[in-house]
């Protein structure tokens, strides 16, 4: 058996800074300390914080007035930033950069007036708190066939964004039947899928070829991770979404010669290389490592914890 390791795979800037961030308010803050939503949407990262006395909430009614709280790298909407002021709670804003950067588009397209097609998953934690910039004034489509379907007239006045961990080639189609429908449609540079989701993308692309069966490490809710599993199987290669060792079948490997291997941005490396250890040990495995991108991308810590170690 051959391991094909794509690079870049993995945590992206914006994962590394929340975890970061949660390693330092813990340094600081002791426990309880509470996050709204999953830090990250990674199943053992979330455990592991869980057993060192991290509260993960979904409703900021959960947390005690007065209590230290982080948002997620996935960001939040204004309505949660008011109702955790209402309790008086010390929030630490570790939403990743290019989340906000989406949710100042919404503001700006929606105070000129637009009505914004947001292109997303439904019930997304990131979607969520875009939506909730400019409720009134966002429209979720999640397909062409629901541009197709929106009560708009012709003329509107209309801009889309997007989601950060959608698929890049699934976005371009649903961006083309909006410009189709709306040729005026204004929307951002380019789209708002960000670098680490495009860079992974790119990285299964060019290597799938050369591969059997490919395994993703990530979770089931990691939208950039599901996206590469969907992304391999649609170049005809099976592909798998584990969370780690335990949940490798050995039946997937019968006449597999080359594995690929990546990682969703949210997926922690050791993982990675639990799995490459497995393959070696019991395939007798080789391992060749590609590198389709460099990245040199890097976030500080919020503002609050920097003011913290000042
Ligand atoms: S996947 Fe992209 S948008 Fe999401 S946290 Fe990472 S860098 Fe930020």
């Amino acid at each position: 058996m051959r391991i094909i390791l794509a690079n870049p795979r993995g945590f992206c800037a914006g994962v590394n800074m929340a975890i970061d961030s949660l390693e330092r308010a813990l340094e600081l803050y002791g426990t309880p300390l509470y996050v709204y939503h999953e830090i990250v949407h990674n199943r053992p990262v979330v455990e592991r914080f869980r057993a060192r006395g991290v509260v993960f909430v979904d409703s900021i009614d959960e947390i005690p007035s007065g209590a230290h709280v982080l948002y997620s790298a996935h960001g939040v909407a204004p309505a949660i930033r008011a109702a955790s002021a209402e309790r008086r709670l010390h929030a630490i804003d570790a939403t990743c950069p290019l989340v906000t950067k989406v949710h100042l588009e919404a503001v700006r397209f929606a105070k000129e007036g637009y009505t914004i097609i947001l292109i997303g998953h439904e019930g997304h934690d990131e979607v969520l708190g875009t939506m909730g910039e400019a409720p009134a004034n966002i429209r979720l489509v999640q397909s062409a066939e629901e541009v197709e379907a929106l009560d708009l007239p012709a003329g509107a006045k209309v801009a889309y964004l997007t989601q950060t961990t959608l698929s890049v080639d699934d976005a371009e189609v649903i961006i083309s039947a909006l410009r189709r429908r709306f040729p005026q449609i204004v929307g951002p540079s380019k789209d708002d899928i960000c670098y680490a989701t495009q860079n992974r993308q790119e990285a299964v692309k060019e290597l799938v070829p050369a591969a059997d069966l490919v395994l993703v490490l990530g979770s089931q809710n990691s939208s950039n991770s599901l996206r590469l599993a969907e992304l391999a199987e649609a170049c005809g290669k099976p592909a798998h979404l584990i969370d780690g060792v335990r949940e490798i079948v050995d039946d997937w490997f019968n006449g597999v010669e080359t594995v690929l291997i990546t990682a969703g941005a949210s997926a922690p490396e050791e993982m990675v290389q639990e799995c490459i250890a497995y393959l070696q040990q019991r395939y007798g495995a080789t391992l060749e490592s590609r590198v389709v991108r460099e990245e040199h991308v890097h976030f500080p810590l919020p503002r609050e914890l920097r003011v913290v170690a000042v």
